[in-house]
Parts: C-alpha cells; structure tokens; sequence
C-alpha cells in the first residue's frame, strides 16, 4: 500500500500546488497484475491518457495522473477515486522543467519510488504545412512532444533503475504515414520512434525497457478536427488507416481488442513484461 494511502489525505498534499486526491478504500484489485507498482501517466486528464492511467489502476498500480490545467487534474481524479482506483492527481506542463521536477517530486514523496512512465501528453497547435510553420511553433511541439519525454525521464531514471521500471511513449500513425496537413506534428511523433529505439538501447543494460503506442485515429478532443461536420476524416484520414490495415477508427471507450490496447491493455501488458534486450545489444 502507498505510505500516503496508510497516511491519509494529508500527505497528498504539495506546498506548491492543490493535488486532487480521495483516497480510496475499496474496489482496487490490489493483486493485479501491476499491484504495488506506481505508474505515471502525462497527459491523462482526458482522452487515450486518462484510458490508460484508468487501465493501469484497475490493473492495480497506483497511479499519478497529470495535465496543464487544474480544473482537468481535479475532474480527472475524481472521476478515478470514485471508481474506487488508486491515483493522485496533479498539475504538470510537461514542457516546464518546474512542472516536471513537481511532477517527480510528488511521485517520490507519496509512492515510495516510481516503476513505470507513459508519456501521453502532445500537441499539435498548428493545422498546416511544415514550411509554413514559425520557429515558435516548431519550439513548442517539438518541446512537449519530443523533449519533455526524455527530460522526464532522465529525472525519473535514477529511481526507476532501482526497480527495474519500463517506460512507454505515444507517438501516432502519422509517424508512419504523415498526413499533409499536420506537418511538424508528423515529425514529431517520427522523431519520437528514433528516440524510443535509441533510449531503448541506452536503457537495456539498466533493465528499463522502453516501448512506443502507435494510435491510429481515436476520437478524442485532440482529433475532434477529424470527425466534426465537414472533418477530415472521410477525405484524409480513412485512406490512411486503410493503407495501414487498420480498417476502422477508434473511440477510447470502445470494448474492440485493438482499441482496448489503447485503453492500456497493452500498456499493461508491456509494462509487466519481461525485459528483453533490442537487437544488436550484448552485455
Ligand atoms: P486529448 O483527449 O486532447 O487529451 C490530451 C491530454 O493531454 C489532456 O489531458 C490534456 O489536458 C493534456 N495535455 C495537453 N497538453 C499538455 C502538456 N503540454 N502537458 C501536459 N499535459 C498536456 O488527446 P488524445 O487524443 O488522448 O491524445 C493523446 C496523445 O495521443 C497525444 O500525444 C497524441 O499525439 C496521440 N495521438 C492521438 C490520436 C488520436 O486520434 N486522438 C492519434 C494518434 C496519436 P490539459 O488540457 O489539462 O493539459
């Protein structure tokens, strides 16, 4: 059990920012396949982040959820209390080293230690094409969805390394089929696979796996520009899921397997899994 759940309330609470918490006392499968285990989860207040952090909780970790906005942690948690579930909620920017220290620190202090990251939080600020894209613009997705992951867990890996942790980052379809209208956001989630393969390497001889979820389309507000009247999704994004087999778009509350590994199955599942070293490494 988390020290803080034996404590109580107080203990959640940060000098530096109002943490959303109840803690919980029923209907936790403590002898889930992740009991005992603590998993943070970026981006989780909503969509594909909160299915997962949802997920890895009913599977038993305690889990410390995060997003920018207050109001969205608060609502978040709450939600995952009532569920009976252990989480902690607070606020995390994930492209503010601030929010990032608060965010581990909190972790650390309530959970004991830290054993899993998913980093969900991303970004896509602008519809457009890549040339036509300001250098402001290009600095913010590539801040939140290339750099925070790295910079996070190059804080969390001194922790993490104790217990064998593994990490999970969520790039996108676009990775693999770039879609002409998102431009920087398609090399964004590219840039994320190199840098799961090459922190997967770097990390092996640690026993710190790290892995990437892919997402085809899954209707959340992030993709809400998709799938409104006059959406893209009929025109632009069906063709790229039918080129890449997946003949169907997702919702995060949907019971179909492939999309119940967006909802964390297969987090899960990888989470727990035996380390295996990437091709290419020897000890
Ligand atoms: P979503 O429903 O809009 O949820 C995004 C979550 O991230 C919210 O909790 C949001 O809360 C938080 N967030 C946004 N910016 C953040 C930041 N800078 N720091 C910390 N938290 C932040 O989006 P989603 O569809 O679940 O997308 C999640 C991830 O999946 C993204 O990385 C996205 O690229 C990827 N993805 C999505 C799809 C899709 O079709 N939906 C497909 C492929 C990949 P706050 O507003 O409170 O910060």
């Amino acid at each position: 059990m988390l020290p803080a759940v034996a404590r109580g309330h107080r203990g959640w609470f940060h000098p530096c920012a109002r943490l959303s918490v109840r803690m919980s006392s029923t209907g936790i499968d403590r002898k889930g396949i992740l009991a005992e285990r603590v998993a943070v989860v970026t981006g989780s207040t909503s969509g594909i982040g909160f299915a997962i952090a949802r997920r890895l909780a009913q599977d038993g970790a305690h889990v410390v959820i995060s997003s920018r906005k207050q109001q969205n942690v608060d609502r978040a948690a709450a939600q995952l209390q009532r569920e009976g579930l252990s989480v902690a909620g607070i606020v995390c920017h994930v492209g503010k080293a601030e929010d990032r220290e608060r965010l581990v620190a909190t972790a650390l202090e309530h959970c004991g230690g830290i054993d899993f990251l998913v980093c969900c939080a991303g970004v896509n600020p602008l519809v457009g094409s890549t040339l036509g894209t300001s250098e402001q613009i290009w600095d913010k997705i590539l801040n939140v969805n290339v750099k925070s992951p790295a910079l996070l867990l190059s804080q969390l890996l001194p922790y993490m390394e104790k217990r064998k942790g593994a990490v999970t980052l969520v790039s996108s379809v676009a990775a693999y089929f770039p879609r002409m209208e998102l431009g920087v956001y398609n090399v964004s989630k590219t840039a994320l696979l190199a840098l799961t393969r090459t922190l997967a390497l770097e990390l092996a001889p640690k026993d710190i796996r790290v892995n990437c979820l892919v997402p085809g389309v899954i209707k959340t507000d992030f993709s809400k520009v998709d799938w409104g009247a006059g959406g893209l999704c009929r025109n632009r994004v069906l063709p790229v899921l039918s080129r890449c087999q997946l003949h169907h778009r997702g919702e995060h509350r949907s019971g179909r397997l492939l999309l119940s590994a967006l909802r964390g199955v297969g987090v899960a599942v990888q989470l727990r899994s035996q380390a295996q070293e990437p091709e290419g490494v020897s000890r």
